[in-house]
């Protein structure tokens, strides 16, 4: 099935999803049998070896069909295109185990097969703030064991790990390292996600009394959180950018399916207002594929970072902005429960919230834009 059938079917799902708050199970069913679990996986482990900017551009057309299935696909994403991507020389500098690579491999082999990973970073609390994380782990005869409360973990329940973030019991200071763990025994999912917006994410809670292997410190060396933020931001900042910019695009489609319908494309208000939002999301997508070009051909460097918090920026604040104003345009008749733009109304008011936050872009690209080094202020 090629990428806009598997978005117009995800599209036909998304307003039962979201009314109901479920793991959008169907859309999943697609998106595996599609082979896009596999995604991010080298060809020769048997996934689609997919750039940073291939993964943007399939990340905007699932968005455009159902943003909450889009954004678990991009924490699956983030997982599986930053095990991928990292540099081996930087894993190796840093004291990765002769093992490291073979048990990479098996991870990204069991998603080209069709294992589903999960981002269980944010705390009640804490949010994303990496560097406070209170979940901790301590070392056993046989690996580690894991305890702690995580909060918003997309597809929680339905993935076959989670990638957890974890400090070290025993440091005085924030040694955070990432864990792999396994669904099931000592990981407990509470339901707890009844939101505003991005419903079908079915983000719940995750309880955590976890004993894993040595292989379940991802890259087999401990305290590589924060190092990672800054060395991959793209993942950590600007992956959701482009489910956000497909969120918008729907907001048009359906807007002007809506106006079309109503017989409204004729008033000069509201095609000033199509207009207008027409080339915000037009100038976001340019930002966001600017941006994921240069991760691909230029990662890491300074200018590349930059445009990675221009696009969060840019992606976050233009879905918002554009589904107000076709609201708007639209009329009371399109914030009934159940039509398009209501839902995406809701779901476009998510893309500021995500870490890093529009705010917290916006100071960061400030910094920059005055000669300042945005990363003076910890931003994890
Ligand atoms: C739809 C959805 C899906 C999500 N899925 C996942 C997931 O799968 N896994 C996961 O781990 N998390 C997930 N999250 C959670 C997300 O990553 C954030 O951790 C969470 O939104 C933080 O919420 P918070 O209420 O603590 O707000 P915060 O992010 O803490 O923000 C509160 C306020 O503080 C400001 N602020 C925050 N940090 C800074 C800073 N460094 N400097 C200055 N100001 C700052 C913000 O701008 C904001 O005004 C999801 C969130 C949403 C909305």
């Amino acid at each position: 099935m090629d990428l806009e059938s598997l978005a117009d079917r995800m599209s036909s799902r998304a307003s039962k999803y979201d009314v109901s708050g479920d793991f959008p199970e169907e859309d999943f069913d697609d998106l595996r049998a599609a082979g896009l679990l596999g995604l991010m996986v080298p060809r020769r482990l048997g996934g689609g070896g997919a750039s940073f900017a291939e993964y943007t551009d399939v990340a905007m057309r699932l968005g455009s069909g159902a943003g909450a299935t889009a954004l678990i696909f991009n924490m699956h994403a983030s997982v599986t295109g930053a095990l991928a991507h990292i540099p081996e020389e930087l894993v190796r500098q840093f004291g990765a185990p002769e093992s490291f690579a073979a048990s990479r491999d098996r991870v990204l082999q069991a998603a080209a097969g069709g294992a589903l990973y999960a981002v269980a970073m944010s705390e009640r609390g804490i949010g994303s703030r990496l560097s406070k994380v209170r979940t901790s782990y301590e070392r056993t005869d046989s690996g580690f064991r894991i305890t702690g409360a995580k909060t918003f973990v997309s597809g929680a329940g339905h993935a076959d790990a989670y990638l957890v973030a974890a400090r070290d019991s025993t440091s005085e200071g924030p040694r955070i390292s990432y864990f792999l763990v396994p669904s099931g025994s000592g990981v407990e999912v509470r339901p707890a996600w009844d939101a505003l917006g991005m419903r079908a994410t079915a983000s719940h809670d995750l309880h955590l009394h976890a004993e894993v292997g040595e292989d379940a410190l991802l890259g087999g060396i401990e305290g590589t959180a924060l190092l990672l933020a800054q060395v991959m931001p793209q993942w950590l900042v600007a992956s959701y950018a482009a489910v956000y910019v497909g969120v918008a695009k729907a907001v048009l489609r359906h807007g002007a399916e809506h106006l079309n319908e109503r017989g409204l494309q004729r008033l000069p208000m509201v095609r000033a207002r199509m207009g207008r939002a027409d080339t915000q999301v037009a100038a976001a997508e340019l930002v966001v594929r600017n941006a994921a070009r240069l991760v691909t051909e230029d990662p890491g460097s300074p200018e590349t970072n930059r445009w990675v918090w221009r696009a969060k920026l840019a992606a976050g604040d233009t879905a918002a902005e554009v589904a107000f104003s076709v609201l708007e345009a639209a009329g009371a008749s399109a914030m009934r429960r159940g039509h398009p733009l209501e839902r995406l109304y809701r779901d476009a008011r998510c893309g500021a919230l995500q870490p890093a936050t529009s705010d917290v872009c916006a100071d960061w690209l400030g910094a920059c834009a005055m000669g300042d080094d945005p990363d003076e202020v910890a931003r994890w």
